[in-house]
């Protein structure tokens, strides 16, 4: 796998047949108590761990292309949550590609950060080409919920572990963070892995929760189990919300994790 292009907003590696772009978004920050230990919010913090008081946290989407077409995997917060996000049209651009490219799309999970990209600033279908939107049987219902995915909603496709919404991707189950959290492995070497991880600390104390997981113990034994999986395959990780460039390798160090970003 080599970086064959870096700009500010993306960085894109290449596989075997197919390519992985990410793509920024944007970056936010979230309180202190976001993150949690067995007796609620966490308190350890090292200065380097917060900005100004809170967590950093980039926003990434994926683009994976090929042969068969382009896949976007989640789709950024659009203009529905905090300042500074919703830049994934600019990414996109960057990285040499538009939203009338995208032919597919597949969501990690339904979360504000990752699906409402999906549609434009006019309430428009932001990727009008993307004929199928995959979501997890699990969450289509908070899909339907979601009054401004209704453009969205001719085009949507229930997915299930072992799903390809591309050929050479495969949905791999991953609750915990919400009910129906999918991860999709690419060419049976790249992990994007969604929110397994919001914060770096959760590398080093695997244990540690997120506030917004929907079932926190369940989101603790899935990474484990990923982590442990990613190790044992060889498989290289992506990340919605894992540090620069948020492409990566994973590495043990006796309890504790390291995320080594892929190099140019
Ligand atoms: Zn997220």
């Amino acid at each position: 796998m080599r970086v064959v292009r870096e700009t500010e907003r993306s960085l894109t590696v290449e596989l075997d047949d197919l390519s992985v772009t990410m793509l920024l978004d944007g970056e936010t920050t979230m309180g202190p108590d976001c993150l949690r230990g067995p007796d609620g919010a966490y308190r350890g913090y090292a200065p380097g761990d917060l900005v100004d008081g809170r967590l950093p946290l980039p926003v990434r989407a994926f683009l994976v292309q090929g042969p068969d077409g382009c896949l976007l995997i989640d789709a950024g917060a659009g203009q529905a949550w905090h300042k500074g996000l919703g830049q994934l049209g600019a990414a996109l651009a960057e990285a040499g590609s538009g939203p009338q490219e995208v032919t597919v799309v597949a969501l990690t999970h339904t979360h504000i950060d990752h699906l409402s990209g999906l549609v434009d600033g006019d309430g428009g279908l932001a990727f009008p080409n993307a004929e199928r939107v995959f979501v997890a049987t699990e969450e289509l219902m908070a899909f339907r919920a979601e009054p401004r995915m209704i453009p969205v909603l001719p085009r949507l496709v229930p997915l299930e572990q072992g799903d390809g919404p591309m050929p050479g991707v495969m949905a791999v189950n991953a609750p915990g963070h919400s009910p129906g959290h999918m991860a999709y492995l690419v060419e049976a070497r790249l992990l994007i892995w969604g929110d397994l991880v919001h914060h770096p600390l959760q590398l080093a104390q695997p244990g540690l929760t997120w506030k917004y997981d929907e079932n926190p113990d369940q989101a603790r034994a899935t990474r484990a189990g990923l982590f442990d999986r990613v190790l044992d395959e060889g498989w290289m990780v992506a990340g919605s919300h894992l540090p620069h460039p948020g492409i990566g390798r994973l590495e043990r160090d006796g309890n504790a994790y390291v995320f080594h970003p892929v190099m140019r």
